[in-house]
């Protein structure tokens, strides 16, 4: 595969913080971009050479796009099937649409999980009330039961404590299609992220120990307290996970880690919000390393070379910047949204350790 020479001109669908970290990374590589977004005034707008904004219906828009541009990606997960298959037909988008169509729906997502004989949580689908009734008796509780579509930061999902509570969960998320997972009683969150590149060439980042509040990734540790113990576990799974889908580009690996294990909670094919400590605490940051993969350079060197912690600035939290900017080891990055509603993320802050 030949490498997608720098001047190239790489399209981003989505105009979110990861866009415009990726279009910085591509800046300093040679390349110009161009964000497709139906967002006015977004986050990567403001760094980028070029911006569409378009709805993904908007065939006509999405058309022009692709053909002013030689490579299409992607930093979000919720763009139409039909959106990425009509870009793709013009110019390649990488990861190709089929890795999207598997890892936004999430029990296709589990099902190819388990096909690729990878722990899960205990799982089944969902599509009426009476499928819930017998998917509690079959699972058990307390299990959660999630919305196969359009789900991300706990948003879609709702935790059923005894059978009884069946029927006001299914009416909760909307008597939609879900699927319900056994609650698993890990001792900590993790993740992990695999490059693969147009030749095949995979390197995964250093495991990650992942701290939530209200299901939002509030903190990541970098590298995980336990990674003696995981490491060679989570960059089997990643790899198989990334050769089995066939993804050029970054691959994040969300796991539990339990008494018995790594089980996978879910994938997204696109940097992730836990990989971010690499800007500074690896000599290739995430961003870098998906430009370099679905360009076809060779993938960059992940070794953590400090520890790091790298934590989110949600909502009005993007305001301690200024006792941040006070501390020299702490890099702050605000993403240059003008406005802030609780849990939105607004900025991030990496202290790198001594
Ligand atoms: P998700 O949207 O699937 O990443 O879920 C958001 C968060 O909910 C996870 O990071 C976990 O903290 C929690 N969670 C999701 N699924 C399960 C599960 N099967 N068992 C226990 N906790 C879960």
């Amino acid at each position: 595969m030949p490498i997608t020479p720098p001047g190239s001109t790489i399209g981003i669908v989505g105009g979110g913080q990861l866009g415009r970290m990726l279009s910085r990374a591509a800046s300093r590589m040679g390349y110009k971009t161009h964000i497709y977004t139906p967002e006015k005034d977004s986050p990567a707008s403001h760094v980028a050479t070029a911006t569409t904004i378009g709805a993904y219906q908007d065939t006509n828009a999405l058309r022009a796009f692709a053909q002013s541009v030689d490579v299409i990606t992607f930093e979000f997960e919720n763009i139409p099937a039909e959106t990425l298959e009509m870009l793709d037909a013009i110019t390649v988008v990488r990861p190709k649409p089929s890795v999207l169509f598997t890892t936004r729906h999430r029990l296709r997502e589990k099902e190819f999980i388990r096909a690729q004989a990878i722990a899960t949580a205990p799982f089944a689908s969902v599509k009426s009330e009476a499928e819930l009734v017998d998917a509690v008796k079959k699972i058990g509780t307390p299990s959660v039961l999630k919305t196969c579509e359009m789900g991300y930061d706990g948003k879609g999902q709702v935790v059923i404590k005894a059978p009884a509570d069946a029927a006001k969960a299914w009416a909760t998320l909307g008597k939609t299609e879900c699927i319900l997972e056994g609650f698993i009683d890990f001792s900590a969150e993790a993740s992990i992220i695999v490059a693969r590149s147009t030749h095949g060439e995979a390197r995964c980042y250093p495991l990650v120990q992942n701290i939530h509040r209200d299901h939002i990734l509030y903190k990541t540790i970098a590298p995980a307290p336990f990674i003696n113990e995981h490491q060679d576990a989570a960059v089997k799974i990643a790899k198989t996970l990334a050769e089995a889908l066939d993804v050029v580009g970054l691959l994040a690996v969300e796991l539990f880690v339990t008494k018995d294990g790594l089980l996978v909670n879910e994938l997204a094919p696109r940097p992730h919000n836990s990989g971010h400590w690499s800007m500074e605490g690896a000599p290739t940051a995430q961003f870098e390393q998906h430009i370099r993969a679905i360009c076809g350079w060779a993938l960059g060197d992940t070794t953590a070379h400090r520890p790091c912690e790298m934590i989110n600035l949600l909502g009005d939290e993007w305001k301690q910047w200024e006792e941040y900017a006070k501390n020299p080891e702490a890099h702050v990055h605000l993403y240059g949204k003008t406005e802030s509603r609780a849990g939105r993320k607004m900025g991030h802050v990496t202290m790198v350790k001594r």
